[in-house]
Parts: structure tokens; C-alpha cells; sequence
């Protein structure tokens, strides 16, 4: 079974009627034959679904026309077997809505070096084909992702799946809703951005909602729903033993069940796949959601703390890409450094809310004081995240276009055990290096929250960034930080440009 069963990438062959029907025929039963092997490769989350090789103007202007009414279609390979004059495509390009992967490979892997003749040359024309095909594309500026290699080639279609993973994240944005109880937290700068420019760029709503709205709920759930849930937690997790059943903190892990079922039933009835909450209103709630928060972004949703709608956003969609691979994904924050010169590293944390499919699996519920917010002491799992690599990636709104920057960190075990600290942590050496990579990071603009994921590489989210036609930034380990402020300054006059080089 696919990850994403109900959803398709539609695979497409471009020829002519220059070459007569048999190799049309030809061409057209090859084309099959790549299309089933992607589709059954055991990488591919979604169905590739062959469609037909298309050989006049009209064809393709209808095939585009079709996909873009298609709720099931989420992107198009393209693939020239033959060359396939590319005036004829104009129409249907300029009308595509759908994200485009033009897959650049040839049906024959190897010259058969004894046997080439004209027909194995008229037959296998990629080499010339996708060029013509690839020019088209860059005379109109379309965005597209090109893969290069034979279709056997693992890393070809390893390539593709994760690209057709990315294309799930933009469809997820384009209809994702995000509930904000509450406002941002006050005077802070990087969580705020453009509303309406989001929704425009990506689709995604975000609105807000009085936290009343919400104690209502809270307030209506009755003891009988607490006693099941909290079941649910004896079998799930180790409790502390001051918050076992009897003790007087117990009551406190009931009230976090108590905002899990009222929020829960909130975003379910309003079709959210995303939440902010801010712990500067929490009027009529007696503690910060924290434990309900964190077992609600272990169930998909997203998450963003302080009304950060961007990063609640961002981390619904890196769990959906990363959906059915091994690592988790979460909202998470650059908390506090250890800059030690032998070894230097992040922990990486939050007041409460990081989630717990980050974590080794020795997850235990606690109870501690907040210290901020002023309210009753709330209940959260605390855990360690396990060594291993991973990302951080942060959207910010630089007023003229939204910004991507992703940081691939290695996860490395703690150097020894944080028996005081009460909050679930990750330890990162961030790539290439702490000093070079928190320097790209902050000459960037990155926020100081994230959506962690140990599920997917920077390369899922760059092609996502490319569908959605926004600014990518990557700090990995090829990163020199001379570059990276020339790419900032290039990228500025870039976007500022952007827009008028579309219309030539
Ligand atoms: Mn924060």
C-alpha cells in the first residue's frame, strides 16, 4: 500500500509524428515500462500513473488542462523519448498549475556498441530531446525540478520519491487551515508576517480565535473522557512518581487531558491540520497545553508556540512529507549552547512543546513549574532525541518574499545525564560547524524557532520551495560563510527582479 494512496504524479512522454506509428508504438510502451517501474519502486509514496505520449499541440494543452482539474494529480513528470518540438507545448506550460519534474533519461541504459544504427538513434533522442525540451521551460522561467539519470538508477529514483514527497507538502499547504489562539507574543518581530501574502504564496489560511473559545470547550469535558485518556497515558508513558494516581500532582496531568480532548475535538470540527497557542493568553486555562500539545503534533497536527503560525504550518507539512519514514519531526527552538572548543553543540528544546516521535522511545511524564505565564504547573513528557542526522528549517517573511532557511545538523547523545532539566532536548552539532552555521543562520534571518525533522533531506524541502516559488537557503557542510553572504545579496537584487523577468 502507497503512503499516499489517493494521490497521483502523472507521467507524460512528449514525441512527434515525424517518426512514423511503429516507433510512436514504441515509444509509447517504453514510456509504460518506466512509468510501472517508478510506480512500483517500494520508495514511491505515491501512484505514477501513465497517461499517453503526447504529439500535438492540442494533446498537450488538454493534458494540462485535465491535470490542473485533477484533485488526485499532485505533479507531472515530463520525459522527451524523442524530440518533441517545444512550440508545442507553450500553451499547455503556460496554463500548468501542477509542480513539473522533467526527468531526463533514456529508455536504453547503455550503447549497444556492436549493434547502433539510425533506428536506435531516431528511437532513444533524450539526449537531444529533453534540451529542447528543457529550453522551452527556461524561456518561460517555469520552475521545475530536473533529474537526471537512468530510470533504474536508485538514486534517480530515490530522487523522484522524495520529490513527489514534496509535491504532498504543497498540496497539504494549499489546503492547510491553521487555528491561533491568541495573538503573537508581544513585541516579538520574527513570528509575525504577512497573512495574506502567505495565503496568497502558498494557500494556507491562518485565523485566529479567542482562547474563550476554546476554556468552553475545556471547561465541558467530563471526568469520565479524563479517566479514558488518562488510561491511555498509564499504558504510553512513565509517570513521575509524585503524578501517579493518588498523588496530589495527578490532578495536574487530568487538566492537560482535559485541554487534549477539548482541543482535539476543535481542530477536528474545524478541519485544522495546524495550531499556535501563546502562554501570554491563556485566560480562563489553568496551565500552558503541553502535554496535549505534544501528543497532538505526535498525531500530525503542527505546531507553533507564541502564535508562530509559520512554524506551526511548516511543521504539518515536513510531517507530511516525511510521513512513513523512520524520524520524527517537531516544533522546536535554538535554546542554549555548550561552547566548549572540543565540542560544540545546541540544545535544542522548548518551554514544553516538542514532540515525542523526536524521541529515543524512553519518554516520561512529569510535572514541574513554568516560570513564566503565571499559571498552575503543567504536565509534559521530557525525553532525549537519539544521535543522527537531521535538519532544521525556518520560514520567514522578509516583507518583499517568504524565506527558507534549512540547517542540516548530526544529533549526538548528551556528554551526561541532565537530571534537573525539566523539558524534553535534542543535542546538534549544526553543519559545517557551530560558528559558521549559527553565523549563515543569523546573517540569513532564520527564526529561533524551527520545524525539526529527522525524516527528510534538505532536498525534499528545497523542491518544495520550488513549487511554491520561494527563497531556499541551505547551511550544510559544503557551507563557507564568504558565499553565503554574496548568495544574501544576490538573492535580494534576485527577488526584488524576480518578479518583472517572469514577464519577458
Ligand atoms: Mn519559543
Amino acid at each position: 500500500m502507497k503512503v499516499f494512496e489517493n494521490f497521483e504524479v502523472w507521467f507524460v512522454t512528449g514525441s512527434q509524428h515525424l517518426y512514423g506509428p511503429e516507433t510512436l508504438k514504441q515509444v509509447a510502451a517504453n514510456a509504460q515500462t518506466v512509468a510501472s517501474v517508478l510506480n512500483e519502486a517500494a520508495v514511491m509514496p505515491v501512484n505514477i500513473v501513465f497517461k499517453q505520449v503526447l504529439t500535438t499541440p492540442d494533446e498537450i494543452t488538454n493534458y494540462f488542462i485535465a491535470a490542473n482539474a485533477s484533485e488526485k494529480c499532485i505533479g507531472i513528470i515530463t520525459w522527451c523519448h524523442t524530440f518533441s518540438p517545444s512550440k508545442m507545448w507553450i500553451n499547455g506550460l503556460k496554463i500548468s498549475q501542477k509542480p513539473i519534474l522533467h526527468l531526463h533519461t533514456q529508455f536504453n541504459r547503455d550503447l549497444p556498441w556492436a549493434d547502433i544504427d539510425m533506428d536506435f538513434m531516431n528511437l532513444n533522442q533524450a539526449a537531444h530531446g529533453d534540451r529542447e525540451h528543457g529550453f522551452i521551460m527556461s524561456r518561460m522561467r517555469l520552475n521545475r525540478k530536473v533529474v537526471v539519470g537512468h530510470w533504474q538508477d536508485e538514486e534517480v529514483i530515490s530522487q523522484i520519491a522524495y520529490w513527489t514527497r514534496a509535491a504532498m507538502g504543497w498540496y497539504e499547504i494549499q489546503h492547510l487551515k491553521v487555528a491561533r489562539f491568541g495573538d503573537n507574543m508581544r513585541q516579538v518581530a520574527v513570528t509575525e508576517g504577512d497573512k495574506v501574502a502567505a495565503q496568497i504564496q502558498f494557500g494556507l489560511s491562518v485565523n485566529g480565535y479567542g482562547v474563550g473559545d476554546l476554556v468552553e470547550l475545556v471547561n465541558a469535558v467530563s471526568d469520565a473522557e479524563i479517566d479514558n485518556l488518562v488510561k491511555d497515558y498509564e499504558k504510553q508513558y512513565d509517570f513521575a512518581d509524585n503524578i501517579k494516581k493518588g498523588q496530589p500532582l495527578h490532578e495536574h496531568v487530568r487538566y492537560q487531558a482535559r485541554i487534549e480532548i477539548a482541543l482535539r475535538s476543535f481542530l477536528e470540527k474545524g478541519g485544522f491540520g495546524a495550531f499556535t497557542t501563546t502562554f501570554e493568553d491563556l485566560h480562563g486555562l489553568k496551565q500552558l497545553p503541553g502535554l496535549a500539545s505534544q501528543r497532538l503534533m505526535a498525531d500530525g497536527y503542527g505546531f507553533g508556540a507564541e502564535g508562530d503560525w509559520k512554524h506551526a504550518a511548516l511543521v504539518r507539512v515536513l510531517k507530511v512529507m516525511g510521513k512513513g519514514l523512520q524520524g520524527g519531526c517537531s516544533f522546536m527552538e535554538d535554546y542554549t549552547y555548550h561552547l566548549h572548543p572540543s565540542g560544540m553543540k545546541v540544545l535544542g528544546a522548548h518551554m514544553l512543546e516538542i514532540c515525542p516521535s523526536i524521541s529515543d522511545g524512553k519518554v516520561k511524564l512529569e510535572v514541574h513549574p513554568l516560570g513564566i505565564g503565571g499559571k498552575a504547573d503543567p504536565a509534559r513528557l521530557v525525553f532525549n532525541v537519539p544521535a543522527g542526522e537531521a535538519l532544521n528549517a525556518s520560514l520567514i517573511d522578509l516583507g518583499n518574499r517568504f524565506r527558507m532557511v534549512v540547517n542540516t545538523v548530526t544529533c549526538v547523545t548528551p556528554d551526561a545525564d541532565l537530571p534537573k532539566l525539566p523539558v524534553a532536548r535534542a543535542l546538534w552539532v549544526p553543519h559545517p560547524d557551530l560558528k559558521t552555521g549559527a553565523a549563515a543562520w543569523i546573517y540569513a534571518g532564520g527564526a529561533h524557532h524551527t520545524a525539526f525533522t529527522q525524516a527528510i533531506p534538505a532536498q525534499c524541502i528545497e523542491d518544495f520551495c520550488q513549487m511554491a516559488g520561494i527563497e531556499f537557503l541551505l547551511i550544510d557542510k559544503q557551507t563557507n560563510l564568504t558565499h553565503f553572504q554574496n548568495e544574501l545579496r544576490w538573492n535580494d537584487l534576485y527577488y526584488h527582479l524576480a518578479n518583472a523577468l517572469k514577464n519577458l
